[in-house]
């Protein structure tokens, strides 16, 4: 199970982003964030993509 901590990618925010993978991980992420955080796909620049990655943790 690979997680990202909402609020450690910059968000006040509580959610455990969850996944089997870190594609699947980073997806729900941005599902998360777009819902909850109202991200945008143009708001999701590499930089930030590459930032949330490195927040991935396995567990
Ligand atoms: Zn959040």
């Amino acid at each position: 199970m690979k997680t990202i901590n909402c609020r450690e990618a910059g968000f006040d925010c509580d959610h455990i982003v969850r996944g089997e993978t870190d594609e699947e991980v980073l997806k729900n992420g941005m599902e998360h964030a777009k819902k909850d955080h109202n991200m945008k796909e143009d708001d999701m620049t590499p930089e930030m993509k590459e930032k949330i990655r490195g927040l991935i943790r396995s567990s």
